[in-house]
C-alpha cells in the first residue's frame, strides 16, 4: 500500500457486496444507507469493467466511506472518501442531482486504484497520468455498464470543464502548481481525457487497450512517468506519438 487512511465513526452502518476475489464494504450513517447503496453497487460494477479492461485489482478489500470531505472524493489505496454532501438520493448539489455526483464520484475514484494505487506515479508533478487517465476510463465505465450513446453525456460533461477555459490549448503534462484553479479543472480534468480519448483513436482502440493492460502490469506497484507511458504507447502501436504528445502534453 502506498498510504495509509483511517476514518472512524460510531454511526457507521456498512453495506457489502463480493465481487470476484473482493469484498467491497460501503460505510455511511443509517440515515444515508439509500446513498451507501448506490455507492456500493457503482463500485461493484467498476471494479469489475475496471478489472476486466486492465487487470484484476490486487486486494480482497476495497472500503467506501462517508465523510465530510470539502471534495467530492478521495482516492486512497483500497479505500476512498466520498462527501456527505451527495448521499441524500433526493437532493441536489448546484442544479446537478446527487444520484450524478455519486455515480461519477464513485466510478472515478475506483479508477484510481488501477491509476494511483496499484500503478504510482508523481501526483504533485504529472497530475494527468493519474486524474486524466483516471477520467478517460471513467468514462469507458459509463460506456461499458450503459452503452455508447447513454456515455455520451458524461464525455459532454469532460468537454464542458475545457469549455470552461475557452479551451485553452495550455499544456496538459505540467505540474499542479502551474495551473491556477479553472485551469487545473479545465486542463486536467477536461482537456486531458479529450486528449486520452485522441491517442486511443490514433493507435486504434483495440491496441490501446492492450497498451493500457500492458502499462497495468508492466508498472504495477511501481511509478510510471509521462516517458514511460509514451515509449510503451509507441512500441504498442509501432508508429511515432511525438508530435501528437508535443502538441497536448509537453510546454512548446
Ligand atoms: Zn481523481
Amino acid at each position: 500500500m502506498r498510504d495509509f487512511y483511517l476514518a472512524a465513526s460510531p454511526d457507521y452502518v456498512p453495506v457489502s457486496a463480493t465481487v470476484g476475489q473482493t469484498r467491497i464494504n460501503s460505510y455511511a450513517p443509517a440515515a444515508l444507507e439509500d446513498g451507501a447503496q448506490i455507492v456500493l453497487d457503482t463500485a461493484a460494477a467498476a471494479l469489475e469493467i475496471y478489472g476486466r479492461r486492465f487487470g484484476t485489482y490486487p486486494f480482497t478489500e476495497l472500503d467506501l466511506v462517508n465523510t465530510p470531505t470539502l471534495a467530492l472524493g478521495i482516492e486512497y489505496p483500497g479505500m476512498i472518501a466520498v462527501t456527505d454532501r451527495i448521499y441524500d438520493p433526493e437532493g441536489s448539489l448546484g442544479s446537478t442531482p446527487n444520484t450524478i455526483f455519486l455515480e461519477s464520484t464513485t466510478a472515478h475514484e475506483v479508477g484510481h486504484q488501477w491509476f494511483y494505487s496499484v500503478v504510482g506515479n508523481d501526483q504533485l508533478d504529472e497530475p494527468w497520468l493519474d486524474e486524466s487517465v483516471t477520467q478517460y476510463i471513467t468514462w469507458l465505465y459509463y460506456q461499458d455498464r450503459y452503452g455508447a450513446s447513454a456515455a455520451e453525456g458524461f464525455y459532454q460533461s469532460l468537454v464542458g470543464r475545457w469549455n470552461r477555459i475557452e479551451q485553452a490549448d495550455i499544456p496538459i503534462g505540467l505540474p499542479v502548481s502551474a495551473y491556477d484553479g479553472a485551469e487545473y479543472s479545465g486542463i486536467i480534468y477536461g482537456r486531458g481525457p479529450v486528449f486520452v480519448d485522441k491517442l486511443a483513436q490514433t493507435m486504434g482502440q483495440e491496441t490501446f487497450d492492450a497498451f493500457m493492460r500492458d502499462y497495468y502490469a508492466r508498472y504495477q506497484w511501481g511509478i510510471a512517468d509521462t516517458e514511460k507511458f509514451l515509449s510503451l504507447a509507441q512500441s504498442h502501436c509501432n508508429c511515432d506519438l511525438n508530435s501528437l504528445f508535443a502538441a497536448w502534453i509537453y510546454a512548446q
